[in-house]
């Protein structure tokens, strides 16, 4: 439920009648506006009497929020969320690109790749360290080394780290990783989101190879229900019965999210295609749909990647599309 209040209401008036819900066992999410404050009431709401709220002097309207996300929705929080993340910003006007390998290899790449995404105007770096790969065969990332090698590209070009977390175990490793990204396949790993909502560190939340936008939500509302505002959601493409494409990138997944959550929307046309060729196009569509941020794989030499060789950009073909994300960028 929400209960819009009108903005002659006092601090004091306001204070009292969240205790009074509290009181009830409702958990409150205050969110205060350029022209009013939204109080979000999140429990067992059917205990409350709609009519007696709103004929109280302070209360503008009372709605009761049919959708099952609540702190993620942009109705209990209309204004967007910035995230910071190691201190570059992440929505509410505020765009970046998160660009890196796939994978950290060795410190010869990880180093180049960084310095690459760095002069071409990226300004988080990614690179997997934990590879959550369909063969058990294939290239599963350095672990502990690869955190390690990624924390020297960070103090070498200033660059905050992103690199995926796939178990709770792993949260001391990555204590000093600015971003922590939930790959697709782990989006509905419960236990994983429960523990990052108790650490508050910016976290990435991929959607799921074959997740709605209502359970991508779901997923995040995991996340927040303990206490972590700070997550960025990511589209990366689906599966549909198209087979041109790695996945089929749901672009308009990014307009919708942007309608219906306040939180900060990335969009992965590395991923979602699975293709060098389309990102240039990908990343202009997802811009122009809204994105706030855009994560695009970058290696300096893509035919040696050991994951993900098909879709990553060469530092000459980064260049030309965050040329081409700025041309985007400039019709909004
Ligand atoms: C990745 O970012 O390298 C990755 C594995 O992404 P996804 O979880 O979207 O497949
Ligand atoms: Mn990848």
């Amino acid at each position: 439920m929400i209960a819009v209040l009108k903005n002659t209401a006092t601090k004091e008036q306001v204070k009292n009648l969240v205790k009074w819900f509290e009181d009830k066992g409702l958990k409150v999410n205050e969110s205060q506006g350029d022209y009013c404050m939204v109080l979000g009431l999140i429990g067992d709401t059917t205990q409350l009497d709609i009519d007696m709220l709103r004929s109280l002097d302070i209360i503008e309207s009372v709605t009761r929020v049919s959708e099952p996300f609540k702190q993620a929705n942009r109705k209990f929080h209309p204004e967007d969320t910035i995230v910071d993340v190691g201190g570059v910003k992440i929505g509410g006007g505020n765009f970046c690109v998160i660009a890196g390998p796939c994978s950290v290899e060795n410190e010869e790449q990880i180093l180049s790749c960084a310095r690459a995404v760095k002069e071409a105007g990226a300004t988080i770096l990614r690179g997997g360290a934990f590879k959550p790969r369909t063969s058990p065969y294939d290239f599963q990332g350095l672990h502990e080394e690869g955190i390690r090698l990624l924390l020297e590209a960070k103090k070498e070009t200033g660059l905050p780290i992103c690199s995926e977390i796939m178990s709770p175990e792993q949260i001391p490793i990555f204590e000093d990783v600015d971003f922590l990204q939930v790959g697709a396949r782990n989006m509905q790993n419960f236990d994983l989101l429960k523990a990052l909502g108790k650490t508050g560190k910016p976290v990435l939340l991929k959607r799921g190879l074959s997740a709605t936008i209502k359970e991508l939500l779901m997923s995040a509302e995991y996340i927040m229900s303990e206490g972590n505002p700070n997550v960025i959601l990511c589209e990366r493409g689906i599966r549909t019965y198209e087979t041109y494409t790695r996945n089929t990138f749901d672009v308009s997944a990014i307009s919708v999210l942007k309608q219906i959550t306040h939180l900060p929307v990335v969009g992965d046309p590395s991923h979602a295609t699975g293709k060098s060729s389309l990102i240039k196009p990908m990343s202009m569509a997802a811009v122009v749909s809204g994105a706030d941020a855009l994560e695009i794989e970058v290696h300096t030499c893509p035919e040696k990647a050991l994951s993900d060789a098909a879709q990553q950009l060469t530092p000459a073909q980064f260049t030309e599309v965050m040329e081409a994300i700025d041309k985007a960028r400039s019709i909004l």
